[in-house]
């Protein structure tokens, strides 16, 4: 079922962490390993444990905002992943309990950046209108690679492969535009981006040119699901081309489809099911801040959960949890039914945000998928501002 090399180097690599251990000695391939998906919660909970409380330890040392938020916790402690959820919460805006990050932004530009960290990139937060954007600093390559691996892990499962041809639909331009061909490479396929000038005119003429040619695309990537977005808006997205160019999916043209965006409509995922026969689909969940947090296979089994814009929790780098804000701590959320807010806990070596409010809704819709998976499966994610919602990706044309 995974195409993963078994002797890859898996999870169970971190148990040679110590406290003395540098995070950047984890080696980010692990990150791929399927794994990570299928392994029972508590192991992988103690696992990743390990590497948060180093991450903690770190945040404190060296990075001005945490050894303030951290003032009254004893790092040298930490050991388990109960230990870092009691830790306080990490909010954008100012309350009673905690200073927010935007606050302290405005005061000090460098107060997120490590002090041992020379070059760095710096991407900052969507943000609406008025609002200080947070500046998350990347060490390079490490910060990016376990990402990386991370997305890799998911198109593992998709059965992306080096035989693959993938049509990129996200503006090279934007930021994070480099991350879909540095999954390419990883997973070995070949990578081409959309011209982000293309009408869906020109989109269908290109993927009809080279489906004729020697090298068919294969696989559509990080295209907007559909102009049923909140947004609505229109331009090139999944059902614009399928009425465009058809002809171009299915046989040895495109089999695969990763899809970005707000959520696929049960209109579109009718017309995968009814017309885009053997063709696996999957949609993405991620933020500016993380990527990535949740995906969903399209496809597949009908009894099975994860479908319908629900969306399996991705742990490994990042930890990503509903909860409730108690003031000075959050209270996780594990039941069927309930909603909450979306937390997440960032890997970095730059910039972690620990126990980070991300501003995100979505309800618990179980934890015992039929596909095996061991992770809680998400849904009805929401953002109060759609204009900041991300997919893996977050663009819409
Ligand atoms: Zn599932």
């Amino acid at each position: 079922m995974f195409s993963v090399n078994r002797t890859v180097k898996g999870p169970n690599e971190l148990r040679r962490l110590n406290r003395s251990s540098d995070l950047r000695s984890i080696e980010p391939m692990i990150f791929r390993d399927p794994e990570w998906d299928f392994m029972r919660p508590s192991e992988r909970d103690e696992l990743l444990g390990i590497v948060y409380s180093l991450l903690v330890k770190r945040a404190k040392e060296k990075i001005p905002f945490y050894a303030e938020l951290y003032k009254g916790v004893d790092v040298s402690r930490l050991a388990s992943m109960e230990d870092i959820m009691n830790l306080p919460v990490l909010r954008k805006e100012s309350t009673l309990h905690s200073n927010g990050l935007r606050e302290a932004i405005r005061e000090s530009k460098e107060v997120l950046k490590p002090v041992d960290v020379k070059g760095t990139s710096v991407w900052t937060t969507t943000g609406s209108t008025g609002m200080t954007q947070i500046p998350v600093h990347y060490a390079e390559p490490w910060d990016f690679d376990i990402e990386n691996y991370a997305v890799a892990r998911i198109w593992d499962s998709l059965g992306i492969s080096p035989e693959d041809n993938v049509y990129d639909c996200y503006n090279p331009a934007h930021p994070g535009g480099f991350m879909f061909p540095g999954v390419c490479r990883i997973v070995g396929a070949s990578h081409r981006f959309k011209p982000p000038e293309f009408s869906v005119e020109d989109t269908a003429r290109e993927l009809r040119e080279w489906y004729n040619g020697r090298s068919p695309f294969t696989v559509l990537l990080a295209v907007p699901s559909s102009t049923g977005d909140p947004l609505g808006r229109k331009g090139t997205n999944l059902k614009t081309l399928l009425d465009e160019s058809m002809d171009v999916f299915g046989g040895h043209g495109i089999n695969k489809l990763f899809l970005i965006g707000s959520g696929i409509t049960s209109e579109l995922i009718e017309r995968i099911e009814g017309e885009l026969h053997g063709i696996k689909g999957s949609g993405g969940y991620g933020t500016a801040e993380h990527r990535p947090l949740a995906y969903s296979p399209v496809n597949g089994d009908a009894g099975r959960v994860c479908k319908y814009n629900q969306q399996h929790l991705t742990f490994g780098p990042h930890y990503v949890f509903l909860g409730r804000d108690q003031g000075d701590r959050v209270a996780p959320i594990f039941t069927p039914g309930e909603e909450g807010e979306v937390y997440t806990i960032g890997l970095r070596y730059g910039t972690p945000l620990i126990l980070y409010k991300t501003g995100d809704m979505a309800t618990i819709i179980t934890d015992n998928c039929s596909c095996g998976r061991t992770t809680p499966v998400i849904g009805n994610i929401r953002r109060l501002d759609p204009e900041e919602i991300a997919g893996v990706g977050c663009r819409y044309d």
